[in-house]
């Protein structure tokens, strides 16, 4: 069960130079060119904060962990080391600015995922054609890359083709190539694993950065319940069939749950009970442990989560 109490809303540390809080990540440059990226609890959506769950922010990065591990070999990482459970230290690189998406299936729901466009009877999609006939959550023919435009200031996220990609000079024609070819045998190697441990990787989103000599590194994270789509393999074929939602990770019930009782991008966000706060928690802890087949270790060491990562980072402050 795990303890409520024990939860990481932010993690704002005066001592750490250059801070960057993202929607679930709190940032910092330090001047030699390295990033520290500390996972927190948040949970995002409708563009904002709606909770914060008990160890999502270790989850998240031992996820991404586990698959930079297991994927280094085919494209070179961000990682430098992991000075706590919650942090990354990475090479600082620059974003490129566009989101790679990979999909596997006809899925998802919001307006840029291919599954709403083709309910919409839309059959050229991101530079490429569907076929007539499909059904919701298909198997696509072949993984498509859809990518979208990164929105650095809040924005949102726009689809583009790879045409545009190159016209609009958002990346090299030779970049784009390097970054698309890395991601389908991202994907790919992600697909297999997944399948092995009895789950689809059905969708993911990379972000690959520049590094100093211009090396293409990929960044931020892989493969996690927060920039990927999974389903449990045993109930696909059933639901496929009888034309329901597969089973995945049940990990939105809060989005679902603020979302019917209020219009989450304008409402303040009603209180969310602790049930539902501790089942999510449960839920990335499973997730964890489906993905990587290793139980998940809470660290429950030091008085709070950020008393713990202040003392882990306390060599990297500056002031
Ligand atoms: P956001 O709200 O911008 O998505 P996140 O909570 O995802 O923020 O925090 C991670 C931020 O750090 C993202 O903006 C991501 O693009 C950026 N990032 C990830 N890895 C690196 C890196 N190695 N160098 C520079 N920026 C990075
Ligand atoms: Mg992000």
């Amino acid at each position: 069960m795990p303890d409520l109490s024990r939860v990481l809303p932010e993690a704002h540390i005066p001592e750490l130079p250059d801070p960057y809080y993202g929607k679930v990540r709190d940032c910092y440059d330090l001047p030699d060119g390295r990033r520290l990226l500390i996972s927190s609890d948040r949970i995002s959506a409708f563009d904002r904060i709606l909770a914060a769950i008990p160890f999502k922010g270790q989850v998240l990065t031992q996820t991404a962990r586990f698959w930079f591990d297991a994927t280094s070999d085919i494209c070179p990482n961000h990682v430098l080391s992991y000075p706590d459970p919650n942090v990354v230290l990475a090479r600082r690189v620059t974003i490129l600015p566009v989101e790679v998406v990979v999909r596997g299936y006809l899925a998802g729901t919001t307006g840029t995922s291919v599954l709403t466009l083709y309910k919409q009877g839309v059959r050229e999609m991101y530079g490429h054609r569907l076929p007539d006939g499909l059904r919701d959550n298909e198997v696509l023919p072949a993984p498509l890359i859809t990518p979208t435009s990164k929105a650095f200031d809040g924005g949102h996220d726009e689809p583009l083709t790879e045409a545009e990609i190159v016209a609009q000079g958002l990346l090299t024609r030779a970049q784009w190539d390097e970054v698309s070819a890395k991601a389908l045998a991202l994907f790919a190697r992600g697909q297999a694993m997944a399948a092995e441990r009895g789950l689809i990787l059905v969708d993911t989103k990379y972000e690959f950065g520049l590094d100093e000599e211009g090396r293409i590194l990929i960044a931020d994270e892989i493969h996690t319940p927060d920039s990927s789509r999974y389903w449990i393999a045993s109930g696909y074929e059933e639901a496929f069939r009888t034309g329901q939602r597969p089973p995945s990770f049940d990990k939105d019930v809060i989005r679902a749950w603020v979302a019917a009782r209020c219009d989450p991008y304008r409402d303040p966000i009603p209180e969310i009970p602790d049930e539902m706060i501790r089942r999510t928690s449960e839920v990335y802890i499973e997730a964890f442990e489906t993905i990587t087949g290793r139980p998940f270790e809470p660290d429950l060491s030091g008085a709070t989560p950020l008393e713990r990562i202040r003392a882990n980072l306390a060599p990297h402050f500056t002031r």
